[in-house]
């Protein structure tokens, strides 16, 4: 299949080309301010099968929606609560995504994987709200990426991973926040977070008041944890996602005590013959000797690091380490979906110090 790249920039021609592709079936990729997404018809089956089938993804992980706004939300769902309602007012447009249960019939089932509910946002993203507008439909799109590669943030990333794989591509430039969407499921007086992601656990904490509690979804992480038993759960989190080819060692706790631990790992490592790289604040960078130092950005600023660490992850593979060491962040407001990505790209592997 040929892939036909748009810009984003040029006129509407190009916008409104993407969006007839996707009322025609077709599947794009287009910017969000989270990050790219690959996106079909919700309602059309063959399209849907198309996405899973490009990206490499298991067919029980179910996609997120894109909708234009709150009311076309509304149709998906067969109802919606305060405190459903509540989130959307205060939060749409923007990167959280709500767990609702689907109207019968308002999505294809290989969406859902199934399940009675559906994932869906409205993106905050300019370019995405317009294409998805232009289309008239709901838009089911998960990351634009090969399943198991980090997620993409540049048109580039895309074109690696899915050139002759998709219709289309509709270049908007690096998106904004860098992690994907926070999912969240609420459950009577319960919010519980699925996925953490731009939106914090604090600010939804702050939308809902006290009478709501928020429940985090990491375990071992000091927050205060949901009862398992009861706690919705999100497919496809049981999937090793944004892995870089190289092995990776997570380190977590005291920033004074980190140097000195990343860098004995890259010591070790380099002794063994391997190919090291660190993934550190601005402030540590200098300190350290490996074959790559990347740099995430001032560690008082992990919004910086949130934004770089899929592109970081995808140098790594580019540059052949085989081993990288990654500093750990705080887990508050954006730093707790970033400690929950990096948990995930190290696959395990966390040295606390
Ligand atoms: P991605 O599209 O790659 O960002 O992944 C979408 C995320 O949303 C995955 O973690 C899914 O498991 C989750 N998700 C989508 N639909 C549902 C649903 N109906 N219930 C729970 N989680 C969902
Ligand atoms: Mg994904």
């Amino acid at each position: 299949m040929n892939t036909k790249y748009w810009s984003a920039d040029e006129a509407l021609a190009d916008l409104n080309e993407a969006a007839a592709a996707l009322a025609a079936g077709g599947i794009v990729a287009f910017p969000t301010e989270t990050v790219y997404g690959l996106g079909g018809d919700a309602g059309n089956t063959e399209a849907v099968r198309r996405i899973f089938a490009a990206k490499g993804r298991p067919s029980d992980n179910p996609l997120i929606v894109h909708v234009e706004d709150a009311s076309a939300a509304l149709r998906l769902a067969k109802q919606v609560s305060d405190v459903e309602r509540r989130l959307m007012e205060t939060f749409w447009p923007g990167p959280l995504t709500l767990v609702l249960p689907v109207r019968e019939g308002a999505v294809s089932p290989l969406v859902t994987a199934g399940l009675d509910t559906v994932a869906v946002r409205v993106p905050a993203h300019e370019t995405a709200r317009r294409l998805i507008a232009a289309s008239g439909r709901p838009i089911a799109a998960p990351s634009a990426n090969r399943s198991g590669r980090p997620s993409p943030t540049l048109a580039a990333h895309v074109r690696e991973d899915l050139d002759g794989r998709i219709d289309g591509l509709l270049d908007g430039g690096p998106t904004g926040v860098g992690l994907e969407s926070t999912v969240v499921q609420a459950a009577g007086d319960r919010i519980h977070i699925l996925r953490p992601g731009g939106v914090t656990r604090e600010m939804l904490q702050q939308a809902v008041g006290e009478r709501v509690s928020v429940f985090g979804s990491d375990s071992g992480t000091g927050e205060a944890a949901a009862p398992q038993e009861h706690a919705p759960r999100s497919p496809g989190v049981k999937y090793a996602h944004y892995a870089p080819k190289g092995e990776l060692l997570l380190v977590a706790g005291n920033p004074a005590a980190m140097i000195a631990a990343v860098q004995a790992q890259v010591t070790e490592a380099k002794a063994r013959g391997l190919r090291v790289g660190v993934l550190a604040s601005s402030e540590h960078a200098p300190r350290y000797e490996a074959d790559a130092v990347l740099d995430c950005g001032s560690r008082s600023e992990p919004e910086l690091a949130a934004q770089s660490l899929y592109a970081l992850l995808r140098e790594c593979d580019d540059r052949g380490l085989d081993f990288i060491v990654a500093e750990g962040y705080e887990e508050r407001g954006i730093g707790a979906a970033l400690m929950n990505r990096l948990r995930k790209a190290a696959g395990g592997r966390v040295l606390h110090v």
